[in-house]
């Protein structure tokens, strides 16, 4: 009788679509030894691409459910990934910790009953003598804005995340084709994956990492929908020479806006609460609208770069989407606002799902 790992290195899975949910999964496959082929006709152009890369997990204030599961997953499974992918750039870290903030007494007060109801060593309230407190109060030129500090978030650059499984996926040798995939069928027990070309890629077992794209292959299969929902950040540049924005911490979010402080004169700023598909209109006032009274150095400042990503979300369950569809035909899509974060904890169900229909 021939091993599982036998079993597994003749195995062939196809990954349809390489963003970070795609090429990681194809990471975890490729370590237990299966032959992966990942597919893709605009791999740098997807969302992944426009993620700012936080890590909000052990932050989440929702503590049961399957959402929760998977974040504390994550969580725990990103140093581990981290450090294995050092191999391939040793400057790839996870940049701690994360702060939440609120100009919102209310919200604040929330935080607090939060906190001292988890009991969790690695989230505390933010002193208001905090350095960390003292100098965004200081930046914003306010004394309302209060938060907390968690010590397990924070967050990976995404570009560099990206290019780094790039650069182990090239080492591997995993074959990737620069391909549309616009039909899937099963025929003697084997998936048949067809690309705009009519060439045939056939595996043992097919997962589908498109996005949005992924329902188009599966209509008559199942009753999955999905939106498209906008994520858009900014980079703006202030014009101040008495505003170092290095003083701010290196990620946080006030009131649903994530900020990452870039150089002593750029901010990159990001919303993650965005509901329809469209471009707002005027981005820079809904992007800075985090504080009332803006200072002056923000009024002033110019965008220097903005960009967008279209992040699908699940319509009437919830996200993420992850799912045996049939023997062989596995689903991980509707990552929403969380596509870097969970990608651990998705390529794990994953590789037990294909451990335990290939065994
Ligand atoms: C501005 C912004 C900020 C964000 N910030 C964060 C953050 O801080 N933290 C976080 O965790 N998440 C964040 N996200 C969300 C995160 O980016 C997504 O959840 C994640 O990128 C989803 O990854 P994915 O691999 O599922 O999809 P994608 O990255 O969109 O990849 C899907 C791929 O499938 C390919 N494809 C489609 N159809 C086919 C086909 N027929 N054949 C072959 N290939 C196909 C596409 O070309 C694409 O490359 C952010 C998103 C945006 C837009």
């Amino acid at each position: 009788m021939k091993s599982l790992k036998e079993n597994f290195q003749k195995a062939h899975i196809v990954i349809i679509g390489s963003g970070i949910i795609g090429k990681f999964n194809a990471l975890e496959l490729s370590e237990l030894g299966f032959c992966v082929t990942l597919i893709d006709p605009a791999q740098h152009k997807n969302c992944s691409n426009a993620a700012l890369g936080l890590l909000m997990g052990n932050i989440y204030q929702k503590r049961r459910g399957r959402s929760w599961a998977l974040r504390k997953q994550s969580i725990e499974l990103w140093p581990q990934w981290i450090n294995f992918l050092r191999k391939f750039n040793d400057e790839l870290n996870i940049e701690k910790p994360l702060i939440q903030l609120t100009t919102s007494e209310e919200k604040f007060k929330k935080l607090k009953q939060f906190i001292n109801e988890i009991n969790d060593p690695d989230l505390k309230i933010l002193e208001e003598n905090s350095i960390f407190i003292k100098n965004i109060n200081k930046a914003f030129q306010t004394r309302k804005i209060k938060g907390m500090i968690s010590f397990k978030d924070g967050r990976i650059n995404p570009t560099s995340l990206l290019e780094t499984l790039d650069k182990y996926i090239k080492h591997k040798k995993i074959n990737f084709l620069e391909e549309e995939i616009i039909k899937i069928r099963k025929s003697n027990n084997q998936w048949i994956s067809t690309t705009t070309n009519n060439a045939e890629i056939i595996s043992n077992v097919i997962i589908l990492c498109n996005s949005l794209k992924a329902v188009d292959l599966i209509d008559s299969i199942s009753a999955i929908k999905l939106k498209p929902v906008i994520g858009q950040a900014i980079e703006v540049s202030v014009n101040d020479a008495e505003v170092d924005l290095l003083s701010l911490p290196k990620q946080f979010n006030i009131d649903g806006k994530n900020i990452i402080p870039k150089s002593k004169n750029k901010l990159i700023i990001g919303s993650t609460d965005e509901y329809s598909a469209k471009p707002e209109k005027n981005i820079f006032e809904k992007l800075t609208n985090f504080i009332d009274n803006k200072p002056t150095w923000l009024i002033k400042a110019s965008i220097t770069k903005q960009w967008s990503g279209i992040r699908s979300r699940p319509d009437g369950e919830p996200s993420p989407i992850m799912k045996n569809l049939q023997n062989g035909l596995i689903i991980c899509t509707g990552f929403y606002k969380n596509g870097i974060l969970l990608a651990p904890a998705c390529s794990k169900w994953v590789a037990k799902e294909i451990k335990t229909y290939l065994s």
